[in-house]
C-alpha cells in the first residue's frame, strides 16, 4: 500500500528497469518500496504501477539478485510533498528505520 496514495510523480519518465530473469521472487522489492510499485505472482516481481515510482532507490539498492535497476535521487517528488507537508526535512520514507533518510 502506497503512504499517500493518489500522490504521483510525472508519467512515463522514472528510469525504473525489472531484469525478471535475474529476479529471484523474494519479495523485498515489495517489502520496501514506499509506493507499491510491485508485487510478485508466479515467483517473480512484476512491475504494477510504473508511473507511482519515484526513483527513491530503496528497491534497487535491496534486491538481492540486482534485478532492479533505477537512476536514484534525481526527482523523489514525494519527498517535496512530506516537506511540505510536515516543514521538516526532504523525506520519502525510503530510508533505514534508524530515521535516515536516503533522499535528503
Ligand atoms: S527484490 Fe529483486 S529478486 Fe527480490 S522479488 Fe524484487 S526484483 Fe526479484
Ligand atoms: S525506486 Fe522507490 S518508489 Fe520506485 S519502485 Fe523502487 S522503491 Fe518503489
Amino acid at each position: 500500500m502506497s503512504l499517500l496514495p493518489g500522490l504521483r510523480y510525472l508519467p512515463g519518465v522514472t528510469t525504473l528497469k525489472l531484469d525478471q530473469n535475474t529476479c529471484t521472487g523474494c519479495g523485498v522489492c515489495v517489502e520496501v518500496c514506499p509506493h507499491a510499485v510491485f508485487e510478485v505472482s508466479d515467483r517473480k516481481a512484476v512491475i504494477k504501477d510504473l508511473d507511482a515510482c519515484m526513483e527513491c532507490g530503496a528497491c534497487s539498492r535491496n534486491c538481492p539478485a540486482k534485478a532492479v535497476t533505477v537512476t536514484a535521487g534525481v526527482g523523489c517528488a514525494q519527498a517535496i510533498f512530506n516537506a511540505m507537508l510536515t516543514g521538516g526535512p526532504p523525506d520519502c520514507g525510503c530510508g533505514s528505520d534508524q530515521g535516515s533518510a536516503c533522499c535528503s
